[in-house]
């Protein structure tokens, strides 16, 4: 593992992340860390005042870091943190007072595939010897607590780099999985929560019908993981309150993925399959009702299974 660390955004996923890096790099070992929002790097300082320090820009990161995470809510911020003249990634990379010639950056953020090209392309000008990758994630804030995320690297299984990107990323989750090549880490984390997203709402219908019908919750659920409409949603993350005691419709809806990022990261996902030609029809209307639930009082802010409530699903 490198000794130095940088870490750029330090909000419900990154904060976690940096707390179980810390805990896992060889002792003095430094990260070097960002955040716009001032209380959230001196939360995670106070933590711990040894391992950890705190930098004015993401150009001060990347001149005292051999590698570099970003874990930033969307692309504009990505790539203002990465290409900003002034204050950005690239400003370190290209000037003299970088002192390391070799970085490897790696993005966790859910962004669209064509920013993190184009910000890999301005990298690769101002810095040949830098190497970018997309990581997003999967596992949300439970995952980047407990170090279980899974990690989709956008290069291909045979780039000398993945065993050094593996051993650092697995301080922070379980699986790393190569997706074959430049921005495909976010392809397959589009996909999957395009699937995942489509499911919720199928889950939320289906199980709405059955109990209408008479059918107790339970049982559905138990027909459901017998049948052929087994799924992980409805597993572990049944929308219907109290068929999963751990899940967070059975918690009103609190913690877990919230339905705005669950509406972003669909919306990525039509634009993506508008841009490849290829067919999206539950997409669309998949995109119609997160956005209305995203913005339904009695939703917003909450779990993306709140659908379940927003469908008009029966809560007793
Ligand atoms: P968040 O909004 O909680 O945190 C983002 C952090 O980035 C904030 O602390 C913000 O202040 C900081 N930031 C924004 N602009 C910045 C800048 N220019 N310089 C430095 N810091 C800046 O978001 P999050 O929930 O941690 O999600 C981060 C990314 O991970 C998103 O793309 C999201 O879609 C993805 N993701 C989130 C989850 C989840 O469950 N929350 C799960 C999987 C993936």
């Amino acid at each position: 593992l490198p000794n130095s660390i940088g870490f750029i955004g330090l909000g419900a996923m990154g904060k976690p992340m940096v707390i179980n890096l810390v805990k896992r790099l060889p002792v003095g070992s430094h990260i070097f860390i960002h955040d716009v929002v001032a209380a959230a790097v001196e939360e995670v300082c106070a933590s711990f005042p040894d391992a950890i320090v705190k930098c004015a820009n993401a150009k001060e990161v990347a001149e005292k870091s051999d590698v570099i995470l970003t874990m930033l809510p969307e692309g504009a911020h990505v790539k203002s943190v990465y290409l900003d003249p002034a204050t950005g990634i690239a400003a370190a990379l290209s000037s003299s007072s970088s002192s390391s010639t070799a970085k490897l950056l790696l993005d966790c953020s859910t962004i669209d595939t064509a920013t993190n090209l184009h910000v890999k392309e301005q990298l690769s000008i101002s810095s040949p010897t830098t190497s970018f990758y997309d990581a997003p994630v999967s596992g949300g804030v439970i995952g980047a607590v407990n170090a279980t995320m899974a990690f989709f690297l956008g290069c291909s299984p045979s780039d000398p780099n993945i065993p050094r990107l593996t051993a650092l990323l697995q301080t922070m989750g379980g699986k790393v999985i190569p997706c074959g090549g430049p921005s495909l880490g976010l392809a397959a984390k589009l996909s999957n929560n395009y699937l995942s997203g489509i499911i919720t709402i199928a889950c939320s219908e289906a199980m709405d019908m059955g109990m209408r019908a008479g059918i107790d919750a339970d049982v559905l659920a138990s027909v459901f993981a017998a049948g052929t409409a087994q799924n992980a949603i409805c597993d572990v993350f049944n929308p219907v309150p109290g068929v999963c005691p751990k899940a967070p419709s059975s918690n009103g809806y609190q913690g877990g993925f919230r339905v705005q990022l669950m509406r972003k990261d669909i919306g990525l996902a039509v634009d993506m399959a508008r841009r490849l030609g290829t067919r999206n029809a539950l997409g669309t209307s998949g995109l119609g009702v997160f956005t209305a639930a995203s913005e339904a009082a009695d939703c917003k802010d909450l779990d993306s299974r709140v659908v379940y409530r927003y469908l008009g699903g029966k809560e007793d």
